[in-house]
């Protein structure tokens, strides 16, 4: 089964909306451009309801199959993310971001129009019977938009079943489907380290307590907790990604500030990670003079846990829609981190990876979405909602 034919007759306004959301790129809990171009296409589609500031700037459409409304065992929920990224875009595309510093470097526009194309083509066909809940939620990059949907009863409001979700993959040829059963994609937090020492003059190290080469211990000692802590078997990372020190050439800083994040699969390879890090701050600081402070568990996003029946059928639908070759059902597990694990949390769900193609890196300041891609992802979700909710 191919792409739907209606879909693939939408696919020009489809791009043209997605390449309208990636001018005008919003962060976290700022989308609110973004929210009211969702919510007013939903109306336009003729949904049966449309709740806006779930979440701050989240939003929940909802529609009914051709005999109406279905209880939670006749309900699902599909899922987009709608936040930007703190990245200068370089592509020079005419669709380039007119927001400068501010850029959709992970494709969340796309996921958005992939989820309104699946939407429309929905509200025209009813070709399913229960309810259909399309979630766009807020702030996946660094502030838990999908928690804070769900403390806001995201659940209680539109109970359903099942959830699931897709992200693009650059390097995944355009047209192609991957995904696994079991974690996915890793927990992740972010952490702060303050180190104080004694400021003073360059030239008179001996009366300071130097921050800096403190600082540098400590970074490299934390290179140890995942290769020399943390038995080889529980993948794990600790990367130290910002080192904040001093202002002038012939001035030792008294505060230095370390931050990053770190990834795992396991609660408790967690806290060992930040016993192994509290321990290591505290010692090399101590040898160093110094004081240290660890401030951790920042924005945590739980591991991404793949439901194994909802992937399968996942795995089903997508084999049905691009063919057996293109669909990989043991996409290996990646230190990258979600927040679409909290819905995993409370829901069988499944997050599928989509192909980008041959595309910059996500994150990078060249990155586009492709846009070859929505009508494969919009019929993805379409053939879920006809599938897990067939009309008999
Ligand atoms: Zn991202
Ligand atoms: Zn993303």
């Amino acid at each position: 089964m191919p792409v739907a034919n209606s879909i693939a007759a939408a696919a020009g306004h489809l791009t043209e909306w997605r390449q309208d959301l990636h001018r005008h790129p919003e962060l976290g809990y700022e989308e609110h451009r973004t929210s009211k171009v969702v919510a007013e296409k939903l109306r336009a589609f003729g949904f049966d309801d449309v709740q806006e500031g779930i979440g701050k700037t989240g939003l929940v459409g909802v529609l009914h199959g051709r005999n109406g409304p279905g209880d939670e065992a006749h309900s699902i929920m599909l899922r987009a993310d709608m936040d930007a990224l703190p990245i200068l875009e370089e592509t020079g595309l005419p669709h380039a971001s007119e927001t400068a510093g501010v850029m959709h470097a992970c494709g969340h526009d796309g996921h958005t129009v992939m989820l309104l194309g699946a939407a429309e083509h929905l509200a025209e066909t009813r070709a399913f019977e229960g309810t259909v809940y399309f979630c766009f939620q807020p702030a996946e990059e660094n502030g838990g938009g999908a928690d804070a949907m769900i403390k806001e009863g995201l659940f209680e409001r539109f109970p359903c079943r099942a959830m699931y979700g897709m992200h693009n993959l650059p390097g995944l040829p355009v047209g192609h489907f991957a995904t696994a059963p079991g974690p996915l994609l890793a927990a992740c937090d972010e952490f702060e380290i303050t180190i104080t020492g004694l400021g003073g003059h360059a030239a008179e190290p001996h009366d300071c307590r130097d921050t800096i080469v403190c600082g540098s211990a400590i970074v490299q000692s934390l290179q140890t907790i995942a290769s020399r802590r943390i038995a080889p078997r529980h993948p794990c990372v600790v990367s130290v990604t910002q080192f904040h020190a001093g202002d002038a050439n012939n001035v030792i800083p008294q505060v230095v500030k370390l931050s990053g994040t770190v990834r795992s699969f396991d609660e408790e390879i967690h806290k060992a990670i930040y016993t192994e890090m509290e321990r290591i701050v505290s010692q090399v600081c101590a040898a160093h003079d110094c004081t240290g402070e660890v401030d951790g568990g920042h924005v945590y996003y739980p591991p991404t846990i793949n439901d194994a029946a909802e992937t399968k059928f996942c795995v089903e639908v997508a084999r049905e829609l691009a063919g057996e070759a293109a669909v990989q059902d043991d996409l290996r597990i990646s230190m990258w981190a979600e927040d679409f694990s909290f819905f995993a949390l409370k829901k069988p769900a499944c997050f599928v990876m989509i192909g980008n193609g041959d595309s910059a890196l996500l994150h990078h300041a060249k990155y586009d979405f492709n846009d070859g891609a929505t009508p494969w992802g919009s019929s993805f979700f379409a053939r879920i909602v006809e599938k897990a909710l067939p009309v008999v």
